[in-house]
């Protein structure tokens, strides 16, 4: 391991098995339920459960598009499944989830782009658990006005498109998307009325003054909810890590995006887009 590989001490996480989180815990193992939190061995577990938020990843394992920092494969997606939906909301249910982020690879093989299978999950789990709030995080379906309307039309309590990185390096970090594209996704969105949310992972070669300019653009864009994270190496084929944000510098940017005008900010470290989503929400909603 060179240095820059190395992680620093404060990326860490405190396990604290709270009641919520152990019940969840023996209920997902009982029930076979599949999560993200558990199947990518998130850190913030004990965090999330404690609070019944989880998130469910959907449209199979494989995903059309190869972004450099993600841990998902890329190649030909199985066949759309009709009845994922359905087991999505069904894990909500006996989870009994207060709010559930729901994401997905893309799939740019299905003439929808997968567009009916994301905006069915929200139906699907509004249907059965009208308390719950659904995250609803999406790749851009290439800004297709159609596709974009049937996932809107859905009306998740957020809907959120994770810009990621900074113009300069984009294209490399994520050679299927555009800046300009994503922007336009969470315009529409927030045309449509629905809250918007998206996520800048850092350590990728992107430099302060480009944050800065990348918040700004978000923020005129129609984003109101923000998380700003620590980009961490899935492998060695992935992009290294350019450099370890300081807690204090997450902070500087928490104060620096409420400022832009975010109306909610998760900044640190150990933050991931779907970290305490219901808390962000809540917090932006009472506003
Ligand atoms: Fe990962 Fe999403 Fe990029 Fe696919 S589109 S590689 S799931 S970040
Ligand atoms: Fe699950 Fe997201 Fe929380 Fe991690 S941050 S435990 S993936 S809800």
């Amino acid at each position: 391991q060179t240095p820059i590989e190395r992680k620093p001490e404060w990326i860490k996480t405190r396990a604290k098995l709270g009641p919520e989180y152990r019940e969840l815990h023996s209920l997902v193992k009982r029930e076979g339920l599949h999560t993200v939190c558990q199947e990518a061995g998130c850190p913030n577990i004990f965090e999330c459960w404690e609070d019944r938020e989880a998130t469910f990843l959907i449209g199979g394992e494989q995903c059309t598009r190869r972004c450099d920092f993600c841990q998902i494969d890329t190649g030909r997606p199985a066949e759309l499944d009709r009845d994922e939906p359905r087991r999505v909301a069904e894990s909500v249910r006996q989870m009994e989830l207060r709010y559930a982020t729901v994401t997905g690879v893309a799939r740019d093989d299905l003439p929808d782009g997968g567009a009916w299978l994301y905006a069915e999950t929200v139906r699907q789990i509004h249907g059965l658990m009208p308390d719950t709030g659904v995250e609803l995080l999406i790749p851009d379906f290439n800004a297709v006005p159609e596709q974009l309307a049937e996932v809107f039309s859905a009306r998740p309590e957020v809907l959120a498109h994770n810009v990621e990185t900074v113009p300069r390096i984009f294209k490399r970090i994520r050679p299927a998307f555009r800046y300009e594209r994503s922007m336009s996704v969470l315009t529409r969105a927030r045309e449509e009325g629905l809250v918007t949310k998206s996520n800048l992972i850092l350590g990728l070669g992107e430099t302060r003054e480009e944050v800065s300019q990348a918040l700004r653009d978000m923020h005129a864009a129609g984003c109101e909810l923000i998380t700003i994270t620590q980009y961490l190496r899935p492998s060695p084929r992935h992009h290294p890590v350019e450099r370890w944000v300081k807690p204090a510098e997450f902070v500087e940017l928490r104060e620096e995006a409420e400022e832009v005008g975010f109306s909610g900010v998760m900044s640190g470290p150990m933050v991931r887009s779907s970290y305490r989503a219901g808390r962000l929400y809540q917090q932006a909603v009472a506003q």
